[in-house]
C-alpha cells in the first residue's frame, strides 16, 4: 500500500502537494476576474460527467481534475472585485499552517492524542481572552461563529435552567433578547436548544440597527412581569449587514442590573482586538460572559477557524460528557473534549498561532484597520455620487447603497437591486451581496482585502452604475418590472442582459 501518508511515500507527498500548490499558485498569477462566470447548467453539466464509481486514475490527474473543475470555477475571494460576503484573503503563513494540519491530522480532543496540540490551543485561548479583557476566562475552538453561537447559548440555557426552581422544566419560558441585525444563527440555536418558538424576543434598535439600551431594560422587565425567563441577551459586536457595534458597555449596565447573561457575537468585528487605533469599539466586551469570535472573518484565516470564549471557566461544564474510553471523569489530563460540542476535532487553532508568529498581532490589526479606513472613504464616494445612494454608514466594513439616480421610482429600483447582482454575478466580472435594511433591498459590498485600493472599489462601483443603467435603459428592464409586479417571475431570474461591453476588460 502507497496510498497513505507514510514513510515510504514521503517523496510522492512531496511532488503531489507541490502539484497541487503549484496550479494554485499559477491560477493566482493570471486569473483576472473572481469568478468564471460559468452557467448553473454548465456547472451541472461539469459535475454530472464525474463518475465516482470509476476506476482510481492516480493522483496526479485527480490533482489536475480538482484544478479544472474545482479551482477554475471556484470564487475567488483575494480579487479585488469581490466584495459580496464576510470572506477575506487568507494570510500565506495561515494556508501553510493549513497543510502541516492536515498532514499531522491531530485531533484536539485528548492530550493524548494532541499533547502539544492542546497546550498550544490553550494558550491562544488564553490570548483571546486577554484581548477580551477576560482575565481568568476559558473557552475552545469551533467550527465558526453558528456553532460558537450555539455553544454560548448551550452553556446559557443550563445556567438559566440551573438556578431556576423548576429546574428543566422552565425550558418553555426562557427567552434570548436580541434584535433584528442580530445574526440568524440565534433564532436558529434557539430552535436547536429546545426553546419556544417565539423565544427570541427582539428590542429595539436605532437607526443604524444598534440595540437600545433603554427598550433593552423595558423588554427584559415586560418579559419578567409576563412570566418569562430571560437567559441571555445576545449583542453584536459587527452586525453582519450594515456593519455596526452595540452599545456593549451600555448593554453590560442592563445585563449586570438583571443578572442576565450577556454574550457578545463578535464574529465580525473580532478583528477589533488587534485593531491598534480602533480597539475602544468593543469597550464592555470584558463584561460578557461568553463572546463568538470568527478568525476567519477579521483575522485573514483559512475557513474554518473560530472560537467561543468564556469569562467563568466553570460555564464551560455543560459542555462536558465522559466516556472511559476517552476521557474518563476525573482524569488529571487536559482533555479539549470536555470543552466542546465536537469529539473528533482539527488543530485549527495552529493556523492564528503561525499567522500570529508570522506578522505579529499588530499587523493583522493594521490589516483589519486598512479596511474599514477603506469603507469610510468608500462611503463619501457612494454619498456624492448622483446615482447611487448610501444607505447608513458601517463602523466596520460594509456598504450598503442602492441605484437611484433622479427620476427612478422606489419600486424600480427594487427591482433592480437582486438583478444588478444577478448579471454580474454571471458575467463573474464582479460579486457583491443583496440584503434587505428597514424593508428596502439594497445592495452591500463587504470589503475585507486590505490590498484593495479605492480605486479597485470604484471600479466595482462603476460596473454597478453601468449594468443596473443598461437594465434601466433595456426594454428587459420594463418587461421585467410588469412580470415582477404581477408575480409572474422571481427577481432572481436575471433577463438577458449582460455586463455592458463598453466596460471591456478592466
Ligand atoms: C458570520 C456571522 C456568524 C456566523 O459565523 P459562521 O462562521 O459563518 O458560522 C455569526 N454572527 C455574526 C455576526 C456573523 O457575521
Amino acid at each position: 500500500m502507497h496510498e497513505l501518508l507514510s514513510s515510504t511515500t514521503a517523496d510522492t507527498y512531496l511532488a503531489t502537494m507541490h502539484a497541487a500548490v503549484g496550479r494554485i499558485a499559477d491560477r493566482l498569477q493570471t486569473t483576472t476576474q473572481p469568478f468564471s462566470g460559468a452557467s448553473r447548467n454548465q456547472l451541472q453539466s461539469l459535475v454530472d460527467a464525474v463518475d465516482l464509481d470509476g476506476p482510481g486514475r492516480g493522483a496526479a490527474l485527480a490533482v489536475e481534475e480538482a484544478d479544472s473543475l474545482f479551482a477554475e470555477h471556484a470564487v475567488w475571494f483575494h480579487h479585488p472585485d469581490y466584495a459580496a460576503h464576510l470572506n477575506c484573503p487568507v494570510a500565506v503563513s495561515a494556508v501553510a499552517a493549513e497543510a502541516v494540519v492536515s498532514a499531522v491530522n491531530a485531533s484536539l480532543d485528548t492530550y493524548d492524542q494532541s499533547g502539544i496540540g492542546t497546550l498550544m490551543e490553550r494558550h491562544l485561548v488564553d490570548w483571546v481572552n486577554t484581548r477580551i479583557g477576560f482575565t481568568a476566562g476559558d473557552g475552545i475552538f469551533t467550527s465558526g461563529g453558528t456553532q460558537s453561537n450555539l455553544q454560548a447559548l448551550l452553556l446559557a440555557r443550563e445556567h438559566a435552567t440551573a438556578r431556576h426552581p423548576a429546574g428543566r422544566s422552565s425550558l418553555h419560558q426562557l427567552v434570548v433578547l436580541a434584535t433584528t441585525s442580530s445574526h440568524f444563527s440565534v433564532q436558529k440555536s434557539a430552535r436547536i436548544l429546545g426553546l419556544c418558538d417565539d423565544a427570541v424576543l427582539t428590542v429595539a434598535t436605532d437607526a443604524h440597527g444598534r440595540m437600545l439600551p433603554a427598550a433593552l431594560a423595558d423588554t427584559l422587565r415586560d418579559a419578567v412581569a409576563a412570566g418569562q425567563v430571560p437567559m441571555c441577551v445576545v449583542a453584536t459586536a459587527g452586525t453582519t449587514d450594515r456593519g455596526c457595534i452595540d452599545p456593549l458597555a451600555a448593554i453590560a449596565d442592563v445585563c449586570e442590573e438583571t443578572d442576565v447573561w450577556l454574550h457578545v457575537d463578535a464574529a465580525y468585528g473580532c478583528g477589533l482586538l488587534v485593531s491598534p487605533t480602533r480597539r475602544h469599539l468593543l469597550d464592555g466586551i470584558e463584561r460578557a460572559r461568553s463572546v463568538t469570535v470568527d478568525f476567519h472573518k477579521s483575522f485573514f484565516q483559512p475557513v474554518s477557524s473560530s472560537a467561543v470564549l468564556v469569562r467563568v471557566p466553570a460555564d464551560l461544564a455543560p459542555a462536558a460528557w465522559y466516556a472511559d474510553y476517552l476521557n474518563p471523569a476525573g482524569s488529571s489530563e487536559p482533555n479539549q473534549v470536555d470543552k466542546s460540542l465536537q469529539t473528533t476535532r482539527r488543530f485549527d487553532a495552529l493556523k492564528l498561532w503561525v499567522t500570529l508568529r508570522a506578522l505579529g498581532a499588530d499587523r493583522l490589526g493594521e490589516m483589519f484597520d486598512t479596511v474599514v479606513d477603506l469603507t469610510a472613504q468608500v462611503h463619501d464616494v457612494v454619498a456624492a455620487d448622483d446615482d447611487l445612494r448610501l444607505v447608513g454608514r458601517s463602523q466596520l466594513s460594509t456598504v450598503l447603497f442602492r441605484y437611484q439616480p433622479a427620476g427612478l421610482d422606489d419600486a424600480a429600483a427594487d427591482h433592480l437591486v437582486p438583478l444588478v447582482r444577478r448579471v454580474l454575478f454571471e458575467s463573474g466580472r464582479s460579486l457583491v451581496a443583496k440584503t434587505v435594511v428597514d424593508g428596502r433591498p439594497c445592495l452591500k459590498l463587504t470589503l475585507l482585502n486590505p490590498d484593495a485600493t479605492l480605486a479597485d472599489v470604484r471600479r466595482v462601483l462603476a460596473l454597478v452604475r453601468d449594468t443596473a443603467a443598461a437594465l434601466v435603459e433595456g426594454e428587459a428592464m420594463l418587461d421585467r418590472a410588469s412580470d415582477l409586479a404581477s408575480g409572474a417571475v422571481s427577481a432572481y431570474d436575471a433577463p438577458a442582459v449582460s455586463v455592458p461591453a463598453r466596460l471591456g476588460a478592466r
